[in-house]
């Protein structure tokens, strides 16, 4: 019998998975308070996409890496 933490991972990776290929492949999903209706939404821009949260948490946390990660001086 398969141990319960090892399940709720598995089952952790299943939902995540797809969402981080939808975030690499896809950045930007669809405006959830206009609905694209509204030209004037201030969410938006009135473009009716918005970039996705986990993108937006994926572009913070390689920001703050690169921040953090000396540069290579021979490389100039
Ligand atoms: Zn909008």
């Amino acid at each position: 019998m398969a141990h319960p933490l090892l399940l709720a991972s598995l089952a952790a990776l299943a939902l995540l998975a797809p969402y981080a290929l939808a975030c690499a492949l896809v950045p930007f999903g669809a405006c959830t308070r206009c609905h694209a209706s509204d030209p004037l939404c201030r969410a938006c821009d009135g473009t009716g996409r918005r970039v996705r949260l986990g993108r937006r948490a994926w572009t913070y946390l390689r920001a703050l890496h690169d921040h953090a990660t000396p540069t290579n001086p021979k490389e100039g």
